[in-house]
């Protein structure tokens, strides 16, 4: 066997979804694009009900005018460290307004929200502590598990009484545990039971890090996600975001109630050993984390586009991830080959989704990604039900059978 033989599953792969899809329904070229929800793929306009654009920010014109002139004055990239030369006052500004705004005493900035996870994970445990995560977690939050050399367990997803016997088991260890989940889940679009989450790592005296990169900017009074929309904020140790959704830029950050998170900056390797995120990405991002701070009217337009589609999902026969409508509305089929002609039927009809297959995907389910953004317009939303419309008359056999 060499080096190289390896790939033979996704040389499989990459050949079959080729064979039946005319478009690569995975890293689907974008020719360009025009707008949060519009752009040319193979030569024809398309509605973006793919992205993570909740807020429709990218394009945002005091984002893009903070972004320029942060080009302007600072240059292109910091080219150094956040520990050497790429600690800016831009840097320091978005800490602590992010700091501000959740109440917290410390507030870290990474480069992406995967190195949020990778550098938190990696720099809170150690070996000799413990990691429970939920089983369907984001890879970042996996791959932060592997680069701490705690012992990882992982829980049931959205299991609280698995997490609960987890806990039990390693009795005086629960006060060296983690235990790590993320409050809206991407690919379903459910939500996690944080009430009890946080209540049964309370009872064992563990600690507990919430992941909101898809609930940033979409839950709670001030955007802040769904442990303010719970009341969570003072139950929680740690919040983990991305500034890559809701504030349509690139980044990530780690928000704690404890002012000793502030020391990870000396230990978190994803931190310390990577270029500080670019003035023009902290200037987009702080402006967006201004308009999300006073977002109501942004939130209010996702809201109103997302219980109108789901209510239009179910109607149609289509098997949704979860019932709660959200910011994601997951189209569920138990094969692939469904899934994907579901696909194909959007993107011929000039929406583009995001098909989900297996690895990527929990109990090996296939699905249709739809996410929703303040930016779709009332038509964005009506060309979309009638392409799910034009394709469940067409299925055969029917999708609710
Ligand atoms: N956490 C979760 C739950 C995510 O879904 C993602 C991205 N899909 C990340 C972290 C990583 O964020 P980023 O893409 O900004 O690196």
């Amino acid at each position: 066997m060499s080096l190289l033989d390896k790939f033979a599953v996704q040389r499989g792969l990459a050949a079959s979804l080729a064979e039946n899809s005319r478009l690569a329904p995975i890293a689907t070229p974008m020719d360009d694009v025009h707008s949060a929800t519009s752009a040319t793929i193979d030569g024809r306009r398309v509605i973006l009900a793919g992205t993570n654009n909740y807020l429709g920010l990218t394009y945002d014109a005091e984002c893009r005018a903070a972004a320029i002139a942060a080009i302007e004055s600072l240059g292109t990239g910091t080219t150094g460290s956040r520990m050497a030369s790429g600690n800016y006052a831009g840097h320091r500004a978005l800490e602590q307004a992010l700091a501000t705004a959740f109440g917290w005493p410390a507030a870290i900035i990474f480069s992406t929200g995967y190195q949020a996870n990778l550098g938190a994970l990696s720099a809170l445990a150690s070996e000799g502590d413990f990691l429970l995560v939920d089983a369907d977690s984001h890879a970042s939050i996996h791959d932060g598990c592997r680069l701490s050399h705690a012992t990882t367990i992982r829980f049931r997803h959205n299991d609280p009484e698995n997490l609960d016997r987890r806990l039990e088991r390693l009795g005086d260890a629960a006060r060296r545990t983690l235990v790590v989940v993320e409050s809206l889940y991407s690919t379903l679009g459910d939500r996690a039971p944080l009430r009890e989450i946080v209540e049964i790592t309370r009872r064992h005296g563990a600690w507990l890090l919430v992941d909101e990169a898809h609930s940033f900017g979409v839950f709670g009074p001030c955007g802040l996600g769904l442990c303010e929309e719970l009341g969570l904020l003072d139950d929680v140790d740690f919040i983990v975001g991305t500034f890559s959704k809701s504030l349509g830029g690139i980044g990530g950050f780690c928000l704690g109630r404890h002012a000793e998170l502030e020391l990870m900056r000396m230990v978190s390797r994803p931190y310390i050993f990577t270029a500080s995120p670019a003035p023009s990405a902290i200037a987009a991002t702080h402006q967006a984390l201004r308009s999300v701070l006073r977002g109501h009217d942004l939130r209010a337009r996702l809201w109103r586009n997302a219980e109108r589609l789901y209510a239009e999902v179910a109607r149609l026969g289509y098997r949704l991830g979860t019932t709660a409508p959200g910011p994601v509305a997951a189209l569920v089929f138990e094969a692939r080959e469904p899934a994907l002609a579901l696909w194909q039927s959007l993107i011929d009809a000039g929406i583009y989704t995001n098909l989900m297959i297996p690895p990527a995907t929990p109990a090996g389910l296939s699905l249709v990604r739809i996410s929703l953004s303040a930016a779709q317009s009332v038509d964005d939303i009506t060309q979309i039900i009638a392409a799910l419309d034009a394709h469940a008359r067409q299925s055969r056999p029917p999708l609710a059978a």
